[in-house]
C-alpha cells in the first residue's frame, strides 16, 4: 500500500443542470498522477458531466445513479482508476446537496506501483485499431467471444500487442462483471414503495 499526496480524496460536483460546478485542488494532483490522461481542472468546470463520459453504457449507469441520489439515496461503490505505472482502487461516494447539486467523492483505498504500461501512456503511438477497456475495473477485452477481460499486463502478453507494431487505441466500455455489480448498486438504491 502506497500512501502519498495523490491519495487525498478527490471531490467534484455537478449542478442541477448536470454541469460540473466544483472541482477541488486534489483533482490536479490526480490528473498529474495519471499523466494528464484525465481532464485538467479548468477544462472540467462548466462542462456537462455526460460529455466527460465517453462510453454510452457507463453514461447511462451514471445517469441512473445520479437520478437515485437526487431522490435522496446514497451511492457507494468501488472502481479502478489505474495510471500507466500504478494500480489504484477507488471508493466512490455520490451524495445529494442542496439545490439539485450532486457531490462525487473518490477516495483511494489501495494503490500499488507496477512497471510502466505503454498501453496506458498518452505518449504511446497508436494504430487505428481499437481495443476495449472496462471503464470500471480497467481490465481489457481479449479473445474473440467478447466476454474475456484481463489485466493490462496479461492483455499485452496475450495479444502480443507490441510485437505487432503500433499499439491499438483504447476505447472504454463496461465488462459483464462490472455491469452486474453496478446494476446491483442501482437496484439497492430503489426507493421503497
Ligand atoms: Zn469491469
Amino acid at each position: 500500500m502506497r500512501t502519498d499526496s495523490n491519495d487525498a480524496p478527490v471531490r467534484y460536483a455537478i449542478d442541477a443542470a448536470d454541469k460540473i460546478c466544483f472541482v477541488d485542488d486534489a483533482w490536479g494532483l490526480f490528473a498529474e498522477a495519471n499523466n494528464g490522461t484525465a481532464l485538467t481542472r479548468s477544462a472540467m468546470l462548466g462542462k456537462s458531466l455526460w460529455e466527460c463520459i465517453s462510453d454510452p453504457a457507463t453514461r447511462t449507469l451514471y445517469k441512473q445513479l445520479v437520478a437515485r441520489v437526487r431522490q435522496g439515496q446514497l451511492a457507494e461503490f468501488s472502481l479502478r482508476c489505474d495510471g500507466p505505472s500504478c494500480r489504484r482502487l477507488l471508493e466512490m461516494r455520490i451524495s445529494a446537496a442542496a439545490d439539485g447539486v450532486v457531490e462525487f467523492e473518490t477516495r483511494t483505498v489501495h494503490a500499488e506501483d507496477r512497471p510502466p504500461q505503454a498501453l496506458l501512456s498518452p505518449d504511446t503511438k497508436r494504430s487505428s485499431e481499437l481495443l476495449r477497456a472496462c471503464a470500471w475495473c480497467n481490465r481489457v477485452n481479449v479473445g474473440t467471444t467478447g466476454s474475456e477481460w484481463v489485466e493490462v499486463e496479461d492483455a499485452v502478453e496475450r495479444l502480443r500487442l507490441f510485437e505487432r507494431g503500433l499499439a491499438p487505441q483504447l476505447t472504454h466500455g463496461i465488462c459483464e462483471t462490472c455491469l452486474e455489480g453496478v446494476m446491483g448498486v442501482i437496484e439497492k438504491m430503489e426507493v421503497p414503495a
